[in-house]
């Protein structure tokens, strides 16, 4: 399904019709408006952060994409770009910001640290990878990643859209998907495992 035309049915069509009607599907109309309609949070961590604020300038413009302005509640977000280091006392934070968000919501990893820890991934206080407590979708490489390679990440996130389904997406089954808040103690963080995506391909 993604990168394919919206209007392609995929089945032959009469020929006094071809042209005149167009004929597609609910899921892929559902995910055609959804993909290019993301609002992304106003949320940066550390460095990336930087390179995400350039992404959303004019010279790049994420308003090709529909992504228009970032959004500064997490209430009016449906995608959270986790730019920068994430340190063990910010997850009970970030894990707050993401259930606040609105369904369905996405994550993107932007960088090397948040990916998996990057250059600080032995440090005694930073969390080696957001995937240890949030479902991630797309992770990007990079120390930083340039202002294209998260407009690659961004298409990437459009693919993963595109490949989800009304009828088996978890957002409209009954269910309590809130991700529980990690407990902070003197040096550690305790997380649960994180929930993984049921569907979509993974970028
Ligand atoms: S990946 Fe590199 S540029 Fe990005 S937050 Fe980490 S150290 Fe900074």
């Amino acid at each position: 399904m993604p990168d394919e035309p919206l209007h392609d049915p995929k089945f032959s069509l009469p020929d006094s019709l071809i042209g005149r009607v167009v004929i597609t599907n609910l899921d892929r109309m559902y995910n055609w408006g959804r993909k290019n309609s993301v609002w992304p949070m106003m949320f940066g961590l550390a460095c990336c952060a930087i390179e995400m604020i350039c992404t959303q300038a004019s010279r790049f413009d994420l308003s090709r994409f529909g992504m228009e302005i970032m959004r500064p509640s997490p209430r009016q977000s449906d995608l959270l770009i986790i730019a920068g280091t994430v340190t063990k006392k910010m997850t009970p934070t970030i894990v707050r910001l993401y259930d606040q968000m609105t369904e369905p919501k996405y994550v993107i990893a932007m960088g090397a640290c948040a990916s998996g820890g990057g250059p600080f991934r032995e440090g005694y206080n930073v969390v080696p990878g957001v995937d240890r407590f949030l479902p991630v979708d797309v992770y990007i490489p990079g120390c930083p990643p340039t202002p294209e390679a998260l407009l690659h990440g961004l298409i990437e996130l459009q693919k993963v859209i595109d490949g989800q389904s009304l009828r088996t997406a978890p957002w409209y089954r009954k269910g309590d998907r809130e991700i529980q808040i990690p407990a902070l103690w003197s040096d550690l963080v305790e997380t649960p495992p994180a929930p993984q995506r049921s569907e979509g391909p993974k970028a």
